[in-house]
């Protein structure tokens, strides 16, 4: 301990081992929520889908493209989000850590501040948290075989969710409905629930169906802006927006070709 004052900084950091993500491929930090299941149960979650909480889990994703202007694309559903860095993205000098703490962070506490907002009735009973990964995708195909992956998996699902609590509040066990659905093709599960519920599936809300992407989108109109010396110029905006569509279909990406470029 008397040669407290001899440790060298370079000695102590040398311990510390971390790689840069690879330059020149889109970063996506996935976060999820941590025990959902059980969160949603506690705060009593709408099944199989509660809106409200999907509202949330959205208006959170806006803040944090508000906050991080590097994401220029994110995708979401049920308890999770999945944001897309730029290609050249310099963020935390593309650390894996820096980056993943700072979006889980900064998504969970919006979450818990705009909590009242979506549930003015409700109480948060205890603080909800998030984990979260890094993975790195080289190229705009596998980015996009990535999210369309993301949308197989809210489709999947939320056909699944919805046939197994519509068993339930018809009576059925939840053991008893697990094993009804146990096999069953898609094809099988939308005939469930037209003829034994009378739902169309097609008709469901497109938020429960399809998830929510968030990005960004350069206005038409561009503002005009005065320098110093009074020469006015177009400075491009931009704006988050939310939708909720096919992001599987080139259409989505012809239609917004500034994103993946
Ligand atoms: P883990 O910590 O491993 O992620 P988890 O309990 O969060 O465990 P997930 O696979 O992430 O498990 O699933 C999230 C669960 O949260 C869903 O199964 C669902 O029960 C619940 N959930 C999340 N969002 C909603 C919502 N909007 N409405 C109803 N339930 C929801
Ligand atoms: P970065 O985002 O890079 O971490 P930073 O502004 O948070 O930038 P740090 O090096 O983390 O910079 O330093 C944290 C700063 O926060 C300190 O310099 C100090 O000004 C302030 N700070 C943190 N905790 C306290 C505290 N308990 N009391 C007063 N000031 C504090
Ligand atoms: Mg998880
Ligand atoms: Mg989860
Ligand atoms: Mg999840
Ligand atoms: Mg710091
Ligand atoms: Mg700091």
């Amino acid at each position: 301990a008397e040669d407290i004052g001899k440790i060298k900084p370079e000695y102590v950091r040398s311990f510390l081992f971390e790689n840069k993500l690879m330059a020149s491929t889109w970063i996506v930090i996935r976060i999820d929520g941590c025990h959902f299941h059980r969160f949603s149960e506690v705060h009593e979650f709408e099944k199989p889908n509660d809106e409200q909480a999907l509202n949330l889990m959205n208006s959170c994703a806006v803040a944090v493209l508000e906050e991080f202007q590097d994401i220029i694309f994110s995708y979401g559903a049920s308890d999770e989000y999945s944001f897309v860095l730029k290609m050249d993205s310099q963020l935390y000098h593309r650390r894996a850590s820096g980056l993943v703490s700072a979006i889980v962070s900064f998504f969970s506490a919006t979450y818990i501040v705009k909590w009242k907002e979506f549930f003015p009735q409700k109480a948060l009973k205890y603080s909800p948290s998030f984990d979260g990964r890094a993975v790195c995708y080289p190229s705009s195909k596998i980015l996009r075989d990535y999210l369309s992956w993301r949308q197989v998996d809210c489709h999947i699902n939320n056909q699944y969710n919805t046939c197994f609590w519509m068993l339930v509040k018809s009576g059925k066990s939840k053991t008893e409905a697990q094993t009804y659905l146990k096999g069953t093709q898609t094809r099988e599960k939308n005939d469930l629930l037209l003829q034994q519920f009378g739902i169309d599936y097609s008709k469901l809300p497109v938020m429960f169906r399809h998830g929510s992407s968030v990005f960004r989108v350069k206005e038409e109109n561009n503002v005009t802006h005065e320098n110093e010396n009074g020469a006015s110029f177009a400075k491009p905006q931009s704006r988050v927006t939310l939708e909720h569509c096919n992001i599987i279909e080139d259409s989505f990406w012809k239609a917004h070709p500034s994103i993946l470029n």
